[in-house]
Parts: C-alpha cells; sequence; structure tokens
C-alpha cells in the first residue's frame, strides 16, 4: 500500500514539466537543444515594476498582509477590472493568490464534491483536468475540434450538461491553441447556461491582452451580466506583465466563493509574497507600454514561425489570435516512418522524434486532450524559433 493518498496518486507531474525536464537532461549531456516548450514570457518584468518591490521591501512591506491581499493591491484590481472589461467588484469579492493556478485550484477545493463534473473544452491548459482530480471531481472533456476554431459550441456545451456539472471552464484566448470567443459566441453560450443555473462558469483571462488581430478580448460576463453571481473571474500578472516567478494571480466572483477561498487559503498557505503584493499593484495602476511593446515581439514571431511551418509539408497550423503558442497539426505524419524505420503512431511519437533526432523539445497534443498535434511555443527568441523551424522541416524532410 502506497502512503501517498489515491487522490494525489491520480493526478500525473504537469506534462510540459516533464518535457522541459527531457530537454534539459539532453542538454546536460552535451546535445544542442532548441526548447519550445516553455510558456513564459522571455521578457524581464519591466523596470518600473521591480522598481516598487524594491521600494517596498526598503519601506517595510515584509510582514504578512490581509490573507485576500492587500488593500492596495486589491483597489488596483477592482480599477483593472472595471476599465479593462468593464466589470463591477467590491473588495471583498476579491482575493489575490500565488499566480492564476492557485486561484483555479482553490476555487474548485472550495466547490466539488466527490463526483461533482467540471465541463474543459478540449485543447485545455494541462493543469486543469487534474486538479478537478486533486478534488476528487470527474473532468468532463469536450473535444473541440480545428474546424470549429478549436471552440465550444452551444449544442457541445448543452449536450454535456449534467445535474452533476459544477463548473464549465471557459479559457480564451486559449493555451494553446489561442482560440479567444468572440461576443456572440459567447451570447450563445450564455443562452444555454441560463437554462441550466446550477452551473458556474470559471473564466481563466490570463492571456486576454495578448491578442494579435486588434481585437480586445471579450468577456462572457459583459455579455450576458445576469452571470454574475455564478461566475468566477480569475486573471493575474504572469502572463501580461513578464511577472511569472512572482506568483501574483487573482480571481473575482461572489462574495461567499471569494470568503470560502479565503477561509481555506487562511488555513492552508496565507497571503501572497507582500513584495510580489507591491510589484503587481505598479503593474496594474503603472505604465501599462510593456504591455503594448511586448505583444508586438510576439506578433512578429507568431507571423513568421506560422509561416515557417505552414510552408512544412506535413505541417499545418491555423492562425493563433492570441496567445504565445502554435498548435500544429501533425495528422499528415502520423503512420510515417523515421530513418531508424520506427512508424509514428501518434503526436507523442513526433515530439519524441522531435527531441531525440532533431534537438527540438515541443509538447504533445495528448497533454491537452486533442491530438493529433504538437505546442510549440513563441515566448522565446526569433533565432531560437528560426533554427527550431529549420531542425523541425530538416526532420519532417527525412520521414518517409
Ligand atoms: N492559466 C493558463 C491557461 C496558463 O497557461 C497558465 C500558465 O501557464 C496559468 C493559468 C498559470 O498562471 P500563473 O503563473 O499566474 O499561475
Amino acid at each position: 500500500p502506497s502512503r501517498i493518498s489515491s487522490r494525489v496518486r491520480r493526478i500525473k507531474p504537469s506534462p510540459s514539466t516533464s518535457a522541459a525536464d527531457r530537454a534539459n537532461e539532453l542538454r546536460r549531456q552535451g546535445k544542442s537543444i532548441v526548447n519550445l516548450v516553455v510558456g513564459e514570457p522571455d521578457f524581464d518584468t519591466p523596470a518600473h515594476i521591480r522598481r516598487a518591490a524594491t521600494e517596498a521591501m526598503d519601506k517595510g512591506a515584509t510582514r504578512y498582509t490581509l490573507m485576500s491581499g492587500t488593500v492596495e493591491l486589491r483597489q488596483a484590481i477592482v480599477a483593472k477590472l472595471k476599465r479593462e472589461n468593464g466589470l463591477d467588484y467590491a473588495m471583498n469579492e476579491i482575493i489575490v493568490t500565488s499566480g492564476a493556478k492557485s486561484a483555479i485550484y482553490n476555487a474548485f477545493a472550495v466547490t466539488v464534491e466527490p463526483g461533482d463534473e467540471v465541463i474543459i473544452p478540449a485543447p485545455y491548459w494541462v493543469s486543469y483536468p487534474d486538479m478537478v482530480i486533486a478534488c476528487e471531481g470527474q473532468p468532463v472533456i469536450v473535444a473541440c475540434p480545428e474546424a470549429n476554431g478549436f471552440k465550444l459550441t452551444a449544442a457541445q456545451l448543452e449536450a454535456a450538461i449534467t445535474p452533476r456539472t459544477r463548473w464549465l471552464l471557459i479559457n480564451s484566448p486559449s493555451n494553446p491553441t489561442g482560440a479567444s470567443y468572440t461576443a456572440a459566441e459567447y451570447r450563445a453560450l450564455a443562452d444555454v447556461l441560463l437554462k441550466h443555473p446550477h452551473v458556474m462558469v470559471m473564466t481563466d483571462d490570463i492571456y486576454e491582452h495578448i491578442r494579435f488581430d486588434g481585437e480586445t478580448t471579450a468577456h462572457i460576463l459583459a455579455v450576458e451580466p445576469a452571470l454574475r453571481d455564478r461566475t468566477l473571474v480569475v486573471n493575474g500578472v504572469s502572463k501580461t506583465y513578464a511577472m511569472t516567478g512572482w506568483r501574483i494571480g487573482f480571481a473575482a466572483g461572489p462574495a461567499d466563493l471569494v470568503t470560502a477561498m479565503d477561509t481555506l487559503l487562511s488555513q492552508t498557505s496565507g497571503n501572497c509574497c507582500s513584495v510580489s503584493q507591491a510589484a503587481a499593484t505598479m503593474a496594474l495602476n503603472g505604465d501599462q507600454s510593456f504591455v503594448a511593446e511586448s505583444v508586438a515581439v510576439y506578433k512578429q514571431r507568431r507571423d513568421r514561425t506560422l509561416a515557417n511551418i505552414n510552408a512544412i509539408p506535413g505541417l499545418s497550423c491555423a492562425t493563433p489570435p492570441g496567445a504565445f503558442y502554435l498548435y500544429i497539426n501533425c495528422s499528415d505524419l502520423i503512420g510515417k516512418k523515421t530513418p531508424a524505420g520506427k512508424p509514428l503512431q501518434q503526436d507523442g511519437d513526433v515530439v519524441m522524434y522531435l527531441l531525440e533526432n532533431a534537438g527540438v523539445a515541443t509538447v504533445a497534443g495528448t497533454a491537452y486532450g486533442l491530438s493529433p498535434y504538437f505546442r510549440l511555443s513563441i515566448a522565446t527568441s526569433i533565432e531560437n524559433l528560426d533554427e527550431g523551424c529549420k531542425r523541425i522541416a530538416g526532420a519532417v524532410a527525412e520521414l518517409h
């Protein structure tokens, strides 16, 4: 018998972490590896944000804060939600968490009873199903094929809802596809949700500002305010402000839900880092020019890498309107053989082949719940991306 609980034994380590580990191992062995795995901005946190952290430290902001976050940061979040999303929240409807990840997990932890269902459109961010499982819930994966823009339709939502449905999880723009719901698409989903008042909605808005099509990211709550009492808005500073290491995310939602999260977190982890909260306050209140500047850089990389990938016979990639990934269709490679004669039976074999034979690290679509695809991150230099594409092209040309 294992001394690790069955609840935890059911979950697996993050596949993107495993892929990164394997790439690092090959690198240690002296192989040249182009790492296109990591999903974090390659920029430094902007200087004015770093300065706010040092100043906070020097002024003594080194102690416990309120569990739900400093007044300054929650005020900044209230202002952000109003300014950028047109949403009204009070201070007691907001909680600051250690990254968006912690907000999502803790929201499940305070609401999911054993066997409760969470509808997760696939492809999905790798952590969602495991978080649900860790809370003894049941992930209900709904495949959203490329032909539908990798998006959930109203009919699919209607069919997936049962009396056990606790949550619908929405991530727009999405990791890994960049798929972004329009206001009209949200309208259709909201119409279904209005018929099923027991279903709560969690929106993971972490990539909202990383858009390449000039569109502002729509929000289901702005489209249908009647959902407010059962919606939890999750966001954070990690991706928008290149602050992944600072670990600041937040959730905004009905007070009973936020209070329950506050209670659980107060007994398990306590408040978020005081210095990081000061930095995040500056990120939200301060100069926003970094956002447009970094998005312009991501867009150049996206355009160029997308063209390079689509020029490779056997690979194709739909244009992602947001986030910083390419989700590449490799169905034409399935069934081909490597130079060593090994058949590629699934996207995991393609990813292994690219890693071992060409030294390019990516993540297989199986990790995201929709195959056969692989994900490549464009949050790295043009040089890395060009070299990666060159190697992928060479390796694919050797298949037969
Ligand atoms: N949500 C999505 C869709 C993500 O891709 C990520 C990071 O990869 C997160 C949440 C986690 O964000 P944070 O670093 O704020 O915990």
